[in-house]
């Protein structure tokens, strides 16, 4: 049986290829403003990294200063570890489970490597950057910086054996995840392993995003399938997300409030005007954004 509140799947998006960011994170870009607009609002865009295998290296791979302003990164490993030093004084190493909620809003510079000890060892990297808007109220906030180390991750079971759920920012079945926000999100690393139908409870009215990393979900709709790195967007309409199976699937769910404002970017900055892109540009090469230790 499907619940009249059921929501239905509007569209599946995935990378037309992929590129390098630096020369330590081979992407994919799932989905971004740059070509669908606000219709992910207030996601602004999901790269997704690897499964990629790197051979041992003293080398520092990766992406070296470089400036962001108006909205937030959000980096959660999967497998390898990243490092990274910003002018606002954040920093740190993050690996499996781990969860870097950084907060660009007036503008930092940052770097981000591969880990010491990853790259000295050598293995495999896989891990999501999520770009995440924040209201043009709150855009030339102070930066901040969160580290979410795994162990602080709440994990939900779910009945009957379906998977569980790591809530990473927001609320899950009365659980609180750790992650601060701005605008009201959820993120939810779900692992699902059921070939039943099952639903999970979602809020009405926000966009709602499925990322599927591996695996395939079959949603009710026997024509809606989310196949390995593709991205279901849904209708806001409607609270239960009604799933036919999903096998040995890893996936992240991002539940948000939309922003109902114009967004205008470019490269590292994503604010609400062309005249605040300027600006940026000017703010970044003049050095008031900072600098690193
Ligand atoms: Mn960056």
């Amino acid at each position: 049986m499907v619940s009249t509140m059921n929501k239905k799947l509007l569209s599946i998006h995935r990378s037309a290829g992929s590129h390098w960011v630096g020369d330590g994170f081979p992407v994919q870009t799932l989905f971004s403003y740059t070509t669908l607009g606000a219709a992910f609002s207030p996601f602004l865009l999901l790269d997704y990294a690897g499964p990629a295998e790197f051979p041992q290296t003293n080398q520092r791979l990766g992406v070296s200063e470089h400036p962001h302003r108006g909205f937030e990164t959000v980096t959660v490993v999967y497998a390898g570890e990243v490092e990274h030093r910003d002018s606002s004084g954040g920093g740190g190493s993050i690996g499996p489970g781990d969860v870097q909620w950084m907060t660009a809003a007036s503008g930092v510079v940052h770097e981000e490597f591969h880990g010491h000890n990853f790259a000295r060892q050598g293995g495999f990297l896989e891990m999501v950057q999520l770009w995440v808007n924040l209201p043009a109220s709150d855009k030339m906030s102070a930066p901040h910086y969160q580290s979410i180390l795994n162990s602080q991750i709440p994990v939900v079971h779910l009945p009957d054996g379906c998977g569980s759920v790591r809530v990473i920012a927001g609320e899950f079945a009365g659980v609180k995840g750790p992650a601060q926000t701005f605008t009201p999100v959820h993120v939810w690393d779900l692992r699902l392993t059921n070939n039943q139908p099952f639903e999970l409870n979602v809020p009405e009215n926000y966009t709602t995003v499925l990322v599927v990393l591996k695996g395939v979900v079959h949603m009710h709709n026997a024509e809606s399938v989310i196949n390995t790195a593709e991205v279901g967007l849904f209708e806001r309409t409607g609270s239960v997300l009604c799933f036919d199976r999903a096998e040995n699937v890893s996936a992240l769910l991002l539940c948000g409030e939309p922003i109902e404002e114009s967004i205008v970017g470019s490269g590292p900055f994503v604010m609400n005007t062309a005249e605040e892109i300027r600006q940026a540009m000017v703010d970044y090469q003049s050095g008031r954004m900072g600098h690193l230790p």
